[in-house]
């Protein structure tokens, strides 16, 4: 007798049970597939979508009641009963397929992707309504109980139904406590619910007046953006323009059209906790600050916030990344503002790039897309060329300013004094900018005093005891740090390869020695380091902007963290101190990101009336990066950058994803790494690179090993890599991350 009629008839032996509706239920949980199927208990109806408490190995789990049939064949007698269905609205079916999108697409089980979709599972509980008293609807007759002047205050401020904290009513009528609960022991008072409390998350005006939008460029862009709003169908416009020319209040445009629709907008920006300025402008535009999400949030807020988009209270929404798995109940649109911006894509966990999921989101939702960079990727350039996405572009300035004026200085010829890092024509450059009563910037790339640390006697050089990186130094907290995983150990007095004392020297600048250079040249300057470690957190830097825009600095020295879209009107020079740094490395988009970088920290110079100036020193001006940045035409140097990655079949012509597999034995990340690379795939426009050691081939004390695939771009990647990866047994120890697309390759 075959398997199935057995079970056919377990379950006509007892029908009671085995007739009980089923339901498939997705838990979040690390682990394939994912879903697991209950009993729906009399009485309870499940639609999908449905948060659900469920026993799960004698504990108790909330899930995400799942699409699709349980399965049959499972007896009746191993399922559980659902336990609970949450009061919260259900994750939408376009969140759902989102999460199966992103798991699919990433190889990650869909429980790792639910389980961001629901970070807050605190917001899953109804938040606590507080009791309070109303007037009891039979109370004692009168004469039966002595009602003194106090207790008459209290019942007097009560209207009929109406419901009043305990503690809010003793105080109205300047009573003690005891008397209202004297009030409600007698039986005048009776305990009721508390009206819930506002929303703190006020609705953004679309009709607050905003800037009027300079006629031409801005107006038509954004006369098209509320357009491709109002639509209320997927599609995406990729909106460029110089650094300045208004692209931020063009897009506010479009979200004040989303608000018009009734639908709620997402944007994301590349680090929410340095974006101030960007608050503000927001708040000049509608009048009230929108709902925020990133790392930073207290807990109860990241719950109020979760569960405000959930209910759809919150119409706008600015955050990280993450805020793509937030269950916005209706989105009409998603901004992605620096949409080339690195910061983008989440390298730890679900290995993901939260612009091109955006793209997906949207696309699932209906909602319009909008991709913003004065310096767009090649991968999105190449999808606006194709006509897969619409283009808009500012081409000049907001209010007639213009653009920076951009020159190399070439240190071979103009180098700096031995042991220093400004040149000749810098210095002078930022002593006629001060004398002028400007504001000038100094651009370095790397935090601390020194990037490494060498023995003069003997020539050992500092290292990371867990990572294959040289360790910082930081002086003004007297520490050597690894930048990779934290490790810090104070500098030591002597050599410790040879013991030599007093012969380690500092090799390189990082932003504290380029301070210590500029406090002996401009002791009279006043002068701000930003930096992620000198600002730390969104006050700290909104803090430091301020300062800058108040005129209470002249010279500014930063890192990456100058760059992101602040405005500052009385700056008028940036000099960058290295313009070759993000070259070296080989990485494939190297060159690409260095005309990004520099191009956007150019850009914060000269921003009103007077005009900026921007100093590259670098050794090698003829590279095709220093000369996009001097002539501005960056169009041609991403049409080059296109032809030098067509014929490779680079991206995006052509498809990666790489394999990261690392353990903490060496042996076992080679010998995992040699299986696969020898179990690699084969076939037409496949092709496999490596296993190499990555260039950080011990990180936080694992030895990684890594190999690419490549193939060309109609080629599906995802089905190769997972037949790739169930064909090789890597033992417990060892750690294979896929990542598609992959943006970093150390
Ligand atoms: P981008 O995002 O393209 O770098 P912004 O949107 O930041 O440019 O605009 C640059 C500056 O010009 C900002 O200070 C902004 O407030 C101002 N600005 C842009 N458009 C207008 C406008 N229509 N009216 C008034 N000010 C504007
Ligand atoms: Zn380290």
């Amino acid at each position: 007798m075959g398997d199935g009629r057995r079970k056919h008839r377990d379950m006509e032996a007892t029908p009671g049970v085995a007739a009980a509706p089923r339901v498939r239920v997705l838990l979040p949980l690390p682990l394939e597939p994912g879903t697991y199927d209950y009993r729906i208990p009399r009485g309870m109806s499940l639609a999908p979508g449905t948060f659900v408490v469920v026993p799960l190995n004698r504990r108790e789990m909330i899930g995400v009641v799942w699409d699709g049939p349980p399965d049959p064949d499972l007896p009746a007698a191993r399922l559980k009963d659902v336990i609970e269905a949450l009061e919260v609205p259900p994750m939408t079916a376009s969140l759902r397929r989102f999460v199966e999108w992103v798991a699919g697409y990433t190889l990650s089980p869909p429980g790792a992707v639910l389980r961001m979709a629901m970070s807050v599972p605190a917001a899953l509980d109804p938040p606590a309504r507080q009791v309070g008293w109303t007037l009891a609807p039979r109370p004692p007759a009168e004469g039966a109980v002595r009602l003194t002047a106090e207790r008459r205050r209290v019942l007097a401020l009560l209207a009929p139904g109406e419901v009043r904290a305990g503690a809010a009513l003793a105080e109205a009528a300047a009573v003690s406590p005891g008397v209202v609960r004297g009030l409600a022991d007698a039986g005048f008072l009776v305990p009721a619910l508390l009206p819930e409390a506002a929303s703190p998350f006020a609705r953004p005006d679309p009709e607050h007046p905003g800037q009027p939008l300079a006629e031409g460029g801005q107006a038509e862009a954004a006369r098209a953006l509320r357009e491709a709003v109002a639509r209320r169908r997927f599609g995406v416009t990729l909106l460029t323009g110089v650094t300045g020319s208004g692209k931020t209040e063009v897009y506010l445009d479009a979200v004040a059209e989303c608000l018009r629709q009734g639908r709620q907008a997402l944007v994301l920006l590349p680090e929410i906790a340095l974006s101030a300025q960007w608050l503000e402008r927001f708040r000049r535009r509608f009048g009230v600050a929108p709902a925020l999400w990133h790392s930073e949030l207290t807990a109860k807020t990241r719950r109020e916030t979760w569960r405000a988009v959930a209910e759809g209270k919150a119409p706008v929404l600015v955050g990280a990344r993450s805020a793509l798995f937030l269950p916005f109940p209706d989105l009409g649109l998603i901004v992605v503002d620096e949409e080339h911006e690195t910061a983008f894509k989440q390298e730890e966990g679900v290995v993901y790039h939260a612009r091109d999921m955006a793209v997906v989101r949207a696309r699932l939702a209906e909602a319009a897309c909008v991709l913003v960079s004065a310096t767009p990727s090649l991968e999105t350039l190449t999808n606006a060329e194709q006509g897969r996405y619409a283009r808009l572009h500012l081409d000049h300035r907001h209010g007639g300013a213009s653009m920076p004026a951009v020159e190399a200085v070439d240190l071979r010829k103009h180098p700096p004094e031995r042991g220093r890092f400004l040149s000749p024509p810098l210095i002078a450059a930022v002593t006629e900018t001060l004398a002028r009563g400007e504001q000038a910037m100094l651009f370095l790339n790397r935090r601390g005093y020194a990037p490494l640390t060498l023995c003069r006697t003997c020539g050992h050089r500092l290292r990371c005891p867990n990572c294959s990186a040289w360790l910082v130094e930081h002086r003004a907290q007297r520490r050597l740090q690894c930048h990779h995983c934290g490790h810090a150990e104070p500098p030591p007095l002597a050599c410790p390869e040879c013991g030599t004392a007093g012969s380690l020297v500092p090799i390189g600048p990082g932003v504290e020695r380029v301070l210590e250079e500029a406090s002996a040249l401009w002791p009279e300057a006043r002068r701000l380091v930003m930096a992620s470690d000198t600002l730390p957190g969104p006050a700290a830097a909104a803090a430091a902007a301020q300062a800058i825009r108040d005129r209470e600095v002249d010279l500014i020295i930063g890192t990456q963290i100058v760059a992101k879209g602040w405005h500052f009107p009385h700056l008028t020079l940036v000099g960058v101190v290295d313009a070759d740094l993000g070259l070296a490395g080989g990485d494939l988009r190297a060159a690409e990101r260095t005309v990004q970088l520099l191009h956007q920290v150019a850009g914060r110079a000269g921003r009103e009336e007077r005009p900026g100036r921007v100093l590259l020193q670098t050794f090698s001006p003829e590279h095709p990066v220093m000369r996009a940045l001097v002539s501005g035409d960056l169009d041609a140097f991403m049409r080059a950058e296109a032809a030098a990655r067509r014929p490779g079949g680079w991206p995006p012509f052509g498809r990666l994803a790489a394999l990261i597999v690392s353990a903490e034995d060496e042996r076992e990340a080679d010998r995992a790494a040699r299986d696969l690379g020898l179990a690699a795939p084969r076939g037409e426009g496949v092709q496999v690179l490596g296993p190499a050691p990555a260039p950080l081939a011990l990180l936080r004390g694992r030895h990684r090993r890594r190999l690419l695939l490549r193939t060309r771009r109609d080629v599906a990647v995802q089905p190769i890599l997972r037949e790739w990866l169930s064909r090789v047994d890597v033992p417990g120890g060892v750690r294979v991350q896929v990542d598609v697309d992959p943006v970093g390759f150390l």
